[in-house]
Order: C-alpha cells, then sequence, then structure tokens
C-alpha cells in the first residue's frame, strides 16, 4: 500500500487552533519520549473535509502519565479514568483525549471491556469501524504519516461502514447506534457483511445486557445529529427501538413530530429546554404510562427528566375541552398549563394545528408563566387571616384576579382579599 502523508490535509483542514495544538501536542510527546498520533473520527473528518473539533490522540504506553505531562505543559485541567488508561485535557481553548494504544477483552457481551496495552494496531483493530481506525503520526520525525491497516480510505472512498469483525456488535452494541448515526450523518452505507453481523446481535437481544446509561448516552448522541428523523427510520427498520424497550416506538406522528422539533431548534434552544428529552416524547407518544416510566427507569434518567416525561404524556392526553381553554381569559391558560414543565409545554405547542392554541401556550411561556402577584401569604397572617389550606385558596383567586385585570396592584389585591375573607 502506497505511504500516505496528511501533512497538507491537516494543515488545510484543520482550524488554525486546533491544528497548532495538535502540533504543540507532538512537540510534547517528542520532549516526553513517545509515540502519538491522532485518531479516529478527526482523521475520517479531515479526509472528508468535515469540520472537527475533537482532539483524540493515542499514544503508544501509559497515556495517563504523559496526559499529566502535557496538562501540566499545555496549562491545562486533567481528568483520568485509570480503568481504561484514558485522559481528558480541558484548554481555554478546547479538549484533547488522550489514550493508551490498548486491547480490549470482553468478558460478557455488553459489558465493559477490560484493558491491556498494546501495539498501535492492537488498537486500531479495537474500534468499531475501518474508517474510524486510522491513526496519523504527530512526531517530528514522521509528522503526518497515515497508519491505516484496515483499509479506512479505501471505505470511505466506497463511502462504506464496516466493522472489524463479527463480534463486534455482541462486545459492544452501542456500536450498532453508531453505525446509525454515521450512516445517517454521512450519507454511508453499511456494508452487508456487517449488516448481518448487526442482525445477528439484535437476534441475540443484545440490548437487555447493555446498561441504561449507555443506551441513553448513545440514543441522546443521535439526537443531536442533523437528521435524528433519519436516523430513527432505520433504528425503527432494524427493530432497535423495541428492543431497548417495547415502549418506543416510531410512528407516522412520532416521525412527523421528529421533523418539528428538528426544524424548532432555535425556538427550543431559547427556552434552554432539553431538546433530547422532547424526542423522546415523541418515541414515547403511543405508550401507556407504566411503559413510559419503565422507559425512563431503563434508561435511567434523572427525576427531572421523568417528570417532563410524565408531563408530556399528560398533557397529550388533554381532552379538546381542556385545550378549548387555551382560547378564553389569561387565567384560564395559566391555571390549566401551570403545573407542566417547559419541555411538555413546547412539545404540546409544536403539535398544535391551530395556530391561535399555539400562539397561547407560547404566550404562557413567555409572560403569564413569569407573572406574580403583590402579596404574600405573610399579608394574609397581618390581616388575621388563620393559617391553612385557605392561604393557598385565596393566593389563587388573587392570580386568577390579576391574569384577568381586576387586581393589577397591590391595594387591589389586599382589597379582594378583605372581600374573599369576609
Ligand atoms: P463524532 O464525530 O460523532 O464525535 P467520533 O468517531 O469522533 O465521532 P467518538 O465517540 O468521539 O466518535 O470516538 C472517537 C473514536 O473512538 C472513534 O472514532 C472510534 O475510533 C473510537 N470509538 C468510539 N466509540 C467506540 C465504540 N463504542 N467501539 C469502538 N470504538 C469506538
Amino acid at each position: 500500500m502506497k505511504n500516505i502523508n496528511m501533512y497538507k490535509a491537516m494543515k488545510s483542514e484543520l482550524d488554525a487552533d486546533i491544528y497548532k495544538l495538535v502540533c504543540s501536542t507532538g512537540i510534547f510527546a517528542d520532549s516526553y519520549g513517545i509515540k502519538a498520533c491522532i485518531v479516529g473520527g478527526m482523521v475520517r473528518d479531515i479526509f472528508l473535509k468535515r469540520k472537527t473539533v475533537d482532539i483524540d490522540v493515542v499514544v503508544l504506553g501509559d497515556g495517563l502519565k504523559f496526559a499529566r505531562f502535557l496538562a501540566d505543559k499545555l496549562g491545562g485541567a486533567f481528568k483520568g479514568f485509570e480503568k481504561f488508561k484514558t485522559a481528558k485535557i480541558f484548554l481555554k481553548n478546547g479538549r484533547i483525549d488522550i489514550s493508551s494504544a490498548r486491547k480490549e477483552t470482553y468478558e460478557k457481551p455488553a459489558a465493559l471491556p477490560d484493558v491491556v496495552l498494546s501495539g498501535r494496531d492492537e488498537d486500531l483493530f479495537r474500534r468499531d469501524f475501518t474508517i474510524n481506525s486510522m491513526a496519523v503520526s504527530i512526531n517530528r520525525e514522521d509528522f503526518g504519516n497515515l497508519f491505516d491497516p484496515f483499509g479506512g480510505v479505501s471505505d470511505l472512498k466506497k463511502k462504506i461502514l464496516k466493522t472489524m469483525h463479527d463480534r463486534s456488535f455482541v462486545d459492544d452494541p452501542t456500536r450498532i447506534l453508531r453505525a446509525i448515526r454515521f450512516e445517517a450523518r454521512l450519507g454511508f452505507k453499511i456494508e452487508k457483511r456487517t449488516l448481518r453481523f448487526i442482525r445477528k446481535a439484535l437476534k441475540e437481544n443484545i440490548f437487555e445486557n447493555l446498561s441504561g446509561e449507555r443506551i441513553r448516552e448513545e440514543l441522546f448522541i443521535l439526537f443531536k445529529e442533523q437528521t435524528p428523523a433519519k436516523a430513527m427510520k432505520r433504528l425503527e427498520q432494524f427493530g432497535v427501538l423495541r428492543k431497548i424497550n417495547p415502549g418506543l416506538c416510531l410512528d407516522s406522528k412520532a416521525l412527523a413530530m421528529f421533523k418539528t422539533i428538528g426544524s424548532s431548534g432555535r425556538l427550543i434552544r431559547s427556552y434552554h429546554a432539553d431538546v433530547p428529552i422532547m424526542y423522546l416524547m415523541a418515541l414515547l407518544g403511543t405508550a401507556q404510562p407504566a411503559q413510559a416510566l419503565a422507559t425512563a427507569v431503563k434508561l435511567k434518567l434523572s427525576n427531572g427528566q421523568r417528570h417532563a416525561i410524565d408531563h408530556g404524556k399528560e398533557l397529550q392526553k388533554l381532552q379538546q375541552k381542556d385545550l378549548g381553554k387555551l382560547g378564553k381569559g389569561s387565567s384560564a391558560t395559566y391555571f390549566l398549563l401551570k403545573k407542566y414543565g417547559t419541555e411538555a409545554l413546547l412539545y404540546l405547542m409544536l403539535m398544535q394545528k391551530d395556530k391561535k392554541r399555539a400562539a397561547r401556550i407560547k404566550y404562557y411561556l413567555d409572560e403569564l408563566k413569569h407573572i406574580k402577584i403583590e402579596i404574600t401569604g405573610d399579608d394574609l397572617k397581618e390581616m388575621g387571616i388563620k393559617e391553612g389550606p385557605e392561604y393557598s385558596k385565596i393566593l389563587s383567586a388573587v392570580m386568577k384576579a390579576k391574569l384577568d385585570g381586576r387586581a393589577d396592584n397591590r391595594e387591589e389585591q389586599l382589597e379582594l382579599v378583605r372581600t374573599l375573607a369576609e
């Protein structure tokens, strides 16, 4: 195979500050006396002329020790992971992930691997697809030299995703989600043999052995892709969603919501909403509440995320009669929506065909939600009203009056309390 040098491509494809950081890492690797390469996604993306910012470096030797040295030289913060012999360096202008070239063995399917230090080719062999199994030296003596033992460049040209060996997806089922991610993102095809391995692993119900956190992480990364709908269709086609949990389903309504959420990114971000949770709501559209809860538990969602899913389910069940309240006064809108979180409300808003209703939900999120009354329980106490459940009833009545424009200021609100307490 012809030797390929990537120096020119690195210089032209990487942002100047990233390129500088890669060069500095190489210079410090030389002074430390260790062989270092950039590896994985960065090499793939340089070839594909795609923007890449994640710097993954693999070294032949103890990456943890080298990473500590490098963090010190670059003035960055260091975080090491002893078990996997990897480390992250956090810098003002980016992050460098350092790993030690390693071989992985899987004691059980879908378990986390055991790790021993290895040579470069073995490290490349443990990776997911040939296009992600290339490395480029950053040491001075052979800067830019490409190591491509498994035909990654040829597969990039053929636009195919090819795995290394038949047990790959059994060892690590997240690779199935990764295959679908790269297929959708890059417009590549999963080659036939690899497809067979995926189907075989799925037949073995491999997702049952995989921890919920790892499924959630990969699924949420998929949701953040530019075209998650495309990837979801493929997941549904493979039957992956139901294998993860029977509550997850991509029917036509969910697909439509995926597209709507995808095209409303800016609006959703302006509310600082948890976008992956909104996609999950779409996939749980037909699930019974108990199934939705089981999915939330399986994916180890946080309490806040679980509540969001519950709210989403409740809101999707709202009857036309309830939704009709959105057309009435501000207080009717407020009291209908008050208990729900932002994600569920945004979801409800995006699924409305009726533009006026959608606008009312937006009005709630932008305005009504932030309205406060000018009196508190302390005022009621001072007025001699006995403490108890009455307080919340009175304060709600005051809120209703304020929302409907009947008690705008403190004086009017206190006057209203007097009449209510009579
Ligand atoms: P992205 O552009 O989405 O970040 P990436 O390829 O850089 O894609 P990372 O998750 O950052 O993906 O992983 C970096 C590299 O580590 C990959 O290119 C691949 O070589 C390897 N890798 C990551 N996850 C796995 C896995 N589950 N199995 C095998 N190799 C993996």
